[in-house]
């Protein structure tokens, strides 16, 4: 039996036969940082299951931000999403493993360990919300997986796993209770099975909240229900064909579906967006996303948020939580410390943040010019398959942002976006990116199901 059916019906989940295999799956991919055994709430949702990543904040349960300095820490509030879904009926099973803070494109950044990619499981299983991406490929019952976007890691995930996963709008979803990692880019979206699966989670915590002001009143459609098989005009960025390090499965996977989408009625053309080269976007993000994470983690002194030491065995503050510091942040979290307080300093501040936020700007109107003519711009998702553990780890910092590309423009921009399964290369997953313009969830959501074939 599928969950939506459950959902539709008056039937109930097994969460017996759900919580068995959720445990069985996870000692062999180590996808969850905490198991909660799921609790009955009444709603449209019936019961059906979610989970939420790490950074997102749940009442006396772990949130860790997938790191060592929130080892500890239980919030005593629910996330504004966390709490739509409870009361829309879903049952709650736990956090999902990340990179720390949200810094990483593999989950390989993760203090709790590396999860493992359900389809080979000496690959990675993409970041940073990764074991968002492989609960949802692991387990047999659909269910509601929450993840978060800063640059990509909600795509990209959904792509190395197998799955759909949708970052909406920024301003579509609240933010409130979210481990931030960079304020005006972070996005809460979901990962599914189907589109039809996204649609849902999204309908249910989309919409203006009291508690972000950056939320927007605008109406949330009834994503699921108005779902549909539709045609339109598709753009394709000469800049991400002439990409370098796509490799070639990939890319004939993508050409692949290019044909089926004219097949389907669908035109499809070829745009310049220079601002979408590696030289721009890439660049423009790592500036931003490094400044706005170094500032949000200076909190974390062990005062009021982080590992707690006893005080008395130091000299002073400034060697207590330099300490703290020391211990609790890995080094992913540590480089991006000092690279922001850097690019933060005064006397670079405009030579970098400043710069990168003129950039920013400019490819939104860039993406506005293109959306004049075009319902999306579409691309793979990512430019390679999930790479295997041990390759991910010689890999340079450099080289890991590098793979980024395709997705960090559209996050700078704010714009939503979704990643659907499209083939597969050397027995791995590979998606198609579909980026819509500012709150046209409705309308990629309808593009990724006629790509689909309309699956529940
Ligand atoms: N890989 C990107 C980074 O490390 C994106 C991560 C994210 O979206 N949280 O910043």
């Amino acid at each position: 039996m599928n969950v939506w059916e459950v959902v539709e019906g008056d039937k109930q989940v097994d969460h017996k036969e759900f919580l068995e295999q959720l445990k069985e799956k996870n000692e062999e991919l180590n996808f969850m940082r905490e198991i909660s055994e799921g609790e009955n709430n009444s709603g449209e949702l019936n019961n059906i299951p979610f989970v939420a990543k790490d950074a997102i904040c749940t009442k006396n349960t772990t949130t860790s931000a997938g790191s060592q300095i929130l080892e500890e820490y239980q919030p005593v509030f629910d996330a504004t999403v966390i709490e739509r879904l409870k009361s829309a009926g879903a049952s709650f099973y736990g956090k999902t493993q990340q990179d720390e803070f949200g810094f990483g494109t593999f989950s390989t950044n993760c203090a709790f360990g590396t999860p493992k990619n359900p389809h080979d499981e000496e690959r990675v299983v993409g970041g940073s919300s990764g074991g968002a991406g492989t609960i949802v490929a692991a387990m047999d019952q659909p269910l509601i997986s929450l993840g978060e976007s800063t640059g990509g890691s909600i795509t990209n995930p959904a792509a190395y796993n197998g799955v759909v996963g949708i970052t909406p709008t920024y301003g579509r979803v609240s933010r409130y209770g979210l481990v931030d990692y960079a304020n005006s880019l972070d996005k809460i979206g979901v990962l599914a099975k189907t589109v039809y699966g996204a649609a849902k989670g999204l309908e249910i915590i989309a919409g203006e909240d009291e508690n972000d002001q950056t939320t927007s009143s605008k109406e949330v459609p009834n994503y699921s229900e108005n779902l549909e098989e539709t045609k339109g005009k598709l753009a394709v960025p000469k800049q991400y064909l002439e990409l370098d390090g796509v490799e070639d499965g990939v890319m004939e996977n993508f050409q692949n579906s290019i044909k089926e989408l004219e097949e389907a009625g669908f035109t499809v053309e070829e745009v310049d967006m220079p601002l979408l080269s590696a030289d721009y976007s890439l660049p423009a993000y790592y500036v931003m996303a490094v400044s706005e994470a170094s500032t949000n983690l200076a909190k974390l002194s062990g005062m009021r948020y982080g590992l707690e030491f006893d005080p008395e065995d130091y000299e002073d503050f400034n060697e207590y939580f330099s300490d703290v510091r020391s211990k609790g942040f890995g080094e992913e979290a540590k480089r991006r410390i000092l690279l922001g307080t850097y690019t933060r300093q005064a006397g670079y501040r405009d030579q970098y943040y400043i710069k990168a936020v003129k950039v920013r700007t400019k490819i939104i109107s860039q993406y506005k010019e293109t959306f004049e003519e075009f319902d999306a711009v579409i691309s793979p998702s990512m430019p390679n398959i999930a790479p295997k553990i041990e390759e991910a780890e010689e890999m340079s910092p450099a080289e890991i942002y590098a793979i980024d590309t395709l997705t960090v423009g559209p996050n700078l921009a704010g714009m939503p976006m979704i990643s659907v399964p499209n083939g597969k290369s050397e027995g791995m997953p590979t998606g198609l990116h579909i980026v819509g313009d500012h709150f046209e969830e409705q309308k990629i959501l309808d593009i990724a199901y006629s790509f689909t074939g309309g699956d529940q």
